[in-house]
C-alpha cells in the first residue's frame, strides 16, 4: 500500500446521479479486483478523503477508476469541479472484498452504487480467463439507474458463464415493459434463479442498510455459512 500524487485523466457520467473519475499516474500501484482506495482533495483549501472502491478491473492497467454517486455533498460538489490535468492525493490498494479464484462458483449481490468493486470483479473474471460460474443480483430503483446496464448486458450476453438478474424496487409498480425482476432482492428470488445458490460464494455490497439485509437474509433465510459470505459497507450512505 502507497501514497502518491495521481491526475484526473477523464471524467465519464454513468446515470443522472453517478459519474466515474479516471486518474493517471507516473506509477500505478497494482491491486486486486475489488478493493478499495482513499481519496484525498482540496474541498475549501482544506484536505478531505473519501474511500471509493476501484471500479476498473486490474488489466484496465493505465489509469485507475472510481465510480461516485454524486450527492450535494461538499466533497461531491469539489469532485464535480475536477478538470483533467487536477492533482489528487491516492492512497491504494485498501481492503480485502476480493473474489476467491479458488471457488469455481460465486453469487453477487447488490444494489445501487454497491456494484462498483463488484463491476471490477466480473471484468477482471473475463479479462484473466477464470474458469468460474458467476450470477449477479442488481437491485435498483428505476432502470434509468442502472449503473454500468450496457456493459453488463453486454458481459452477459458474450459470456455463458455470467448470469444477470436486474431487480427494481421502484415503490408501486414495475414500469411497463420492464424484463427483468420487480422488488427487493429476496430469498425466494434467490432459490428460483439460483437452484445452486448452497454451493456459491456470495458477495454483498452496497450502503450499510442493504448489506445488512442482505448478509440477514443469507444467513438466516438460506443458511449460507459465514465462511461463503464476503461484504462491503459502503458507509458514508
Ligand atoms: C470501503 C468503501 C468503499 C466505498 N466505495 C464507494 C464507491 O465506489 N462509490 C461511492 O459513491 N461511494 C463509496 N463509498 C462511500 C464514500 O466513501 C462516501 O461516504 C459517500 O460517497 C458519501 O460521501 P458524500 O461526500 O457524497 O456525502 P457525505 O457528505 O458523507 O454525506 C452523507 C450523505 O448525506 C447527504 N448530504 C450531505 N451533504 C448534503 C447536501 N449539502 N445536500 C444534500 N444531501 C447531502 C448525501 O446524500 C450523502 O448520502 C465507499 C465507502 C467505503 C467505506
Amino acid at each position: 500500500m502507497a501514497v502518491f500524487d495521481a491526475r484526473v485523466s477523464e471524467i465519464i457520467p454513468r446515470t443522472c446521479c453517478v459519474t466515474s473519475f479516471r486518474f493517471v499516474a507516473d506509477r500505478i500501484l497494482p491491486f486486486q479486483a475489488g478493493q478499495f482506495l482513499q481519496l484525498t482533495l482540496k474541498v475549501h483549501g482544506q484536505d478531505q478523503s473519501k474511500y471509493f472502491s476501484l471500479s476498473n478491473s486490474p488489466a484496465e492497467k493505465n489509469y485507475i477508476e472510481f465510480t461516485k454517486k454524486m450527492t450535494g455533498s461538499e466533497f461531491s460538489k469539489s469532485l464535480a469541479e475536477l478538470k483533467p490535468g487536477d492533482p489528487v492525493k491516492i492512497k491504494m490498494p485498501l481492503g480485502v472484498f476480493v473474489l476467491d479464484k479458488a471457488a469455481p462458483k460465486h453469487a453477487f449481490l447488490s444494489g445501487g452504487i454497491g456494484i462498483t468493486p463488484i463491476r471490477s470483479m466480473l471484468k477482471d473474471a473475463f479479462d484473466s480467463r477464470l474458469p468460474v460460474d458467476m450470477v449477479l443480483f442488481y437491485s435498483n430503483r428505476t432502470p434509468e439507474d442502472i449503473v454500468f446496464r450496457e456493459e453488463l448486458e453486454t458481459m452477459a450476453k458474450s459470456h455463458q458463464n455470467l448470469k444477470i438478474v436486474f431487480s427494481l424496487d421502484t415503490p408501486g409498480a414495475c414500469p411497463s415493459g420492464w424484463k427483468g425482476r420487480c422488488g427487493f432482492i429476496n430469498a425466494a428470488m434467490v432459490k428460483e434463479e439460483l437452484p445452486d445458490y448452497a454451493e456459491r460464494i456470495f458477495y454483498v455490497c452496497g450502503p450499510p442498510a442493504m448489506v445488512k439485509t442482505m448478509v440477514d437474509l443469507l444467513q438466516t433465510q438460506l443458511q449460507i455459512p459465514d465462511s461463503h459470505i464476503k461484504h462491503e459497507n459502503f458507509a458514508g450512505y
